[in-house]
């Protein structure tokens, strides 16, 4: 009697092992079906408020343990890896990326790919979108001939101009080309007028916007994200009988390099 309750038992606790070995084996077969899959926001951006979120939904026998892959659309080679334990079949899901690889360097600009599956199975698509990593900063209508200066252009008592200037109606929203801290804020009358310089998150460039209308709307050391407003267009400091504009610079530890490259390419994609 005792030996039979015993048996009983044991093959009740073999039992659950059997049935999780043969729920694996349809997780990696049929059993999974990735479902009402869509991403956010339209235009992603690196560091925005806005953040990079998949949403997405799948048919399955029950809980199942999910694979989450971000690859390069193209190449297929994988940026990011996410687990989700015990994945609930049937809810409406979502998956966060903040833009960094598995290095936590910064992706970079391009067209990326979410890729869901069972762990162990086969990944299936779930779209595809392009990540910027910065926005063009003038929020609006604007000018970039370059006609009041190019970035080395002569300036008075030997001085060369270390950024582009942007042309805009005073008043033009002014938009962080790229997240970060704020780093400095101020008021130049001699030269730069109001002005607000902002470390660049996961980057060696500072940006540095100037001649604004008015002090900028944010403060030293706040953190400030991509498309943040910070100011707008004006004509203070030394641009008071030029038209309004933004006078833009790219500094990498500290030195001003030729920001009109970078603003060409966020232009085309802003
Ligand atoms: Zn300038």
């Amino acid at each position: 009697m005792r030996i039979r309750l015993l048996l009983l038992l044991f093959a009740a606790a073999l039992l659950p092992v059997a049935a999780a070995g043969a729920s694996s084996a349809t997780h990696r077969g049929v059993g999974f079906e990735l479902k009402r899959t869509s991403i956010s926001p339209r235009h992603p951006t690196f560091d925005a408020k806005r953040e990079i979120r998949l949403h997405y939904g799948f048919a399955a026998a029950r809980g199942t343990d999910l694979r989450i892959e971000v690859r390069r659309a193209g190449s297929g080679r994988v940026v990011r890896v996410y687990r989700e334990r015990d994945a609930r079949p049937g809810r409406r899901l979502a998956r966060v990326w903040n833009g960094l690889n598995r290095r936590g360097r910064v992706a970079g600009d391009g067209r990326y790919e979410f890729r869901v599956g069972p762990v162990g199975g086969a990944m299936r698509y779930a779209g595809r979108f392009r990540l910027r990593t910065h926005v063009f900063p003038v929020d609006g209508p604007h000018g970039t001939r370059g006609a009041i200066g190019d970035f080395g252009a002569p300036r008075s008592g030997g001085r060369v101009h270390e950024g582009f200037d942007i042309t805009a109606d005073c008043g033009t929203p002014l938009l962080a080309a790229r997240g970060g801290r704020v780093q400095k804020v101020g008021y130049d009358p001699v030269l730069y007028g109001y002005y607000v310089l902002i470390d660049g998150l996961k980057t060696s460039q500072d940006y540095f916007y100037s001649h604004l209308i008015a002090p900028p709307a944010v403060d030293r050391r706040d953190r400030i994200r991509t498309s943040q407003f910070v100011g707008r267009v004006g004509r203070t400091g030394n641009a008071a009988s030029t038209p309004c504009h933004l006078h833009f610079e790219v500094r990498i530890h500290g030195d001003p390099v030729d920001p009109e490259p970078y603003l060409r390419t966020w232009d085309r994609h802003s």
